[in-house]
This record gives structure tokens, C-alpha cells and sequence, in this order.
């Protein structure tokens, strides 16, 4: 298990479950999805980002770098991604403040101390605390129970939003502070699974089973991308699955694909592979909505 950084507090969240919350998210992920709008959050060490468009090529942050890791090619500062160890020192010398450290370590006195700011809102909105990423439950065990014990004996309520993908006794020890899973369901096929987030999928089809079968709070969450999973045949796999093993959840939600996280990628010297991508039409969303409906699940909503 690896020190857990975090790579931001969204305060004032409204689509990680119910009421007014506060979203925590967590650096380090085991699958790798080629359209994930958080690449920050997919490697567990600090990175450095660093925006290209706006770099004058001064060279201040080159002296600084004790690394040697930084060259001015073409006018620009260009970062050697081997070398560079995340230090971050050189943001305190670009006057463009383009530089910038994704993932902070905090202790868990030092999370729960800024979660709690908001907690007047959870308060009056029956809303709480989400963790979320990256993914939560491969974050160090003794971090996340120590959090996860300390919030809950202060009455908040807690959502993980998870991919499923983690040993299921990390879900048993952590099952007895969480209000609600946020559980990803991406593709059924183990194949198609792999091909797309760099893993296949059983492990966490059959943590969904057990979490179904430990009568957890569930909400299934099903990123809706066209190029990727957005047809009727693949959103009728994950219903049928759901239908077979009898999974018993709070909710389907169906999320339309957003192409909000590629300028990220830029961000951290990595290219985007989803520009094939695209969101689904509402007519579409409605179609697959109603796909869901033929099975008999009352509560498919569009949307977070
Ligand atoms: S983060 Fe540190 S090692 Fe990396 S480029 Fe900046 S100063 Fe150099
Ligand atoms: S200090 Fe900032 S503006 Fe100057 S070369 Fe480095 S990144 Fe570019
Ligand atoms: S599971 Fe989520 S955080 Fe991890 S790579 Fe996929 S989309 Fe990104």
C-alpha cells in the first residue's frame, strides 16, 4: 500500500450522493481508463504539471531545478518526466505560476480539520463526506480506516465512490463506516473491459455480488461513452447482469461522457486517447434509460 496523497477537496459537491458534500480525491488508481477526466488521479506519486501555452521560456525555473531536469526546447521549458522527482521547487520560481504539483499528504487530523469546515452543510442537507479519486480502497488501509472511523464517530455520512477493483476484505473492514457506494459498473465484457481500462472485470463483478449479498447502500454508476459502451447491446449486458445476480442497489446512474479532462492530460505531458469519444445525444440517454427500465430497476436516473 502506497502514502496517500490527495489531489482535491471539492467543497460544495452535488453529484457524489445525496445533500451538500464535501469530495475528497485520492492519487492512485489500478485500472487506467482511456477516458478518464481525472488523469491526476490515475498515478499514485506527486507529479508536476505545467502548462505549455503560457510559458515565455525565461529559464528561472531551470536554475532551480536540483534535478537538472528541465531544458528550454523551441522556447518553451520542456520537463524530463524520468528525472524530474516531483520536489517542486521550481513553482516558486516561474512568474507565470504555471507550474504546479498535483498531490498533497495529509495526516488524517489535518483532512478531518478541513472536511469539517463545511459540515454545517452536510447538516442542514442530509448530505456528508465523499472519497473519492483515483480509487479509495487501494489507498494505505491504515490512513483510510483511521479516517473513515474518525468521520464517522462524528456522525457524517460517508459515500466511497469506487471502480470495485480491490481486495473484497478491504470493503469488509471499511463496510461498517460507509453510508454509500458509488460503485462504477464501465463494460461487461471481461475482453472489452481490459481493452479500455487496462483490466478485466471480475473482481469487481464479483465484490459486487458480495457487497449486494452484505446488504450494503449501492449505487450503480455507469459512465455512458459513445465509441466505448454507449449501444443498446452493452448497456443491456451490464441490465441483464444486474437482473441475473439479483443485485440489489438504491439506484442506477447512467453518467453521459464529458470530454472535460482532456486539457489535463496536456497538463501533465501525456496525450488524451479518447478524442474519438463523444457524449451521447439526450434522445440516446433516454433510449438507454428505458433499456434499464425493462428489467424492472424503478430508480435509472441521467445524470450524477
Ligand atoms: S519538480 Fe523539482 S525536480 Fe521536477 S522539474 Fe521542478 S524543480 Fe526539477
Ligand atoms: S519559469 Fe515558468 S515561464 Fe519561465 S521557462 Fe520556466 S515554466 Fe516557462
Ligand atoms: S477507475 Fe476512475 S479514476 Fe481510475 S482510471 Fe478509471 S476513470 Fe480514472
Amino acid at each position: 500500500m502506497k502514502k496517500p496523497f490527495i489531489t482535491d477537496i471539492q467543497k460544495y459537491s452535488l453529484h457524489d450522493g445525496e445533500g451538500i458534500r464535501t469530495t475528497v480525491f485520492f492519487k492512485g488508481c489500478p485500472l487506467s481508463c482511456v477516458w478518464c477526466h481525472n488523469p491526476e488521479t490515475k498515478q499514485y506519486q506527486k507529479q508536476l504539471m505545467f502548462m505549455a501555452d503560457s510559458c515565455t521560456g525565461c529559464g528561472c525555473c531551470l536554475k532551480a531545478c536540483p534535478k537538472k531536469a528541465i531544458s528550454i526546447k523551441e522556447g518553451i521549458a520542456v520537463t524530463d518526466k524520468g528525472t524530474c522527482n516531483a520536489c517542486g521547487i521550481c513553482r516558486d520560481y516561474c512568474l507565470q505560476n504555471i507550474r504546479e504539483l498535483s498531490g498533497k499528504y495529509y495526516t488524517v487530523q489535518e483532512l478531518v480539520k478541513e472536511i469539517e469546515k463545511d459540515k454545517i452543510f452536510y447538516e442542514n442537507s442530509q448530505g456528508g463526506v465523499t472519497l473519492s479519486g483515483g480509487e479509495v480502497l487501494t489507498q494505505e488501509l491504515v490512513f483510510l480506516e483511521e479516517l473513515l472511523c474518525t468521520l464517522h464517530g462524528k456522525g457524517y455520512r460517508i459515500n466511497i465512490d469506487t471502480s470495485g477493483y480491490a481486495p473484497y476484505q478491504v470493503f469488509e473492514r471499511i463496510l461498517p463506516y460507509v453510508h454509500t457506494f458509488l460503485y462504477d459498473l464501465k463494460l461487461l465484457d471481461p475482453e472489452v473491459h481490459k481493452k479500455y481500462t487496462g483490466t478485466d472485470n471480475l473482481l469487481i463483478k464479483e465484490n459486487l455480488k458480495k457487497l449486494s449479498a452484505e446488504k450494503a447502500s449501492i449505487w450503480i454508476r455507469i459512465p455512458v461513452i459513445g465509441g466505448v459502451n454507449a449501444s443498446d447491446y452493452s448497456l443491456r449486458q451490464i441490465a441483464e447482469f444486474l437482473a441475473a445476480e439479483n443485485i440489489s442497489f438504491q439506484q442506477i446512474n447512467l453518467l453521459p461522457y464529458h470530454n472535460t479532462g482532456s486539457s489535463k492530460y496536456k497538463r501533465l505531458q501525456k496525450n488524451y486517447e479518447g478524442e474519438e469519444f463523444f457524449t451521447p445525444s439526450e434522445e440516446e440517454m433516454k433510449s438507454y434509460k428505458s433499456i434499464f427500465k425493462q428489467y424492472g430497476f424503478q430508480k435509472v436516473i441521467i445524470g450524477g
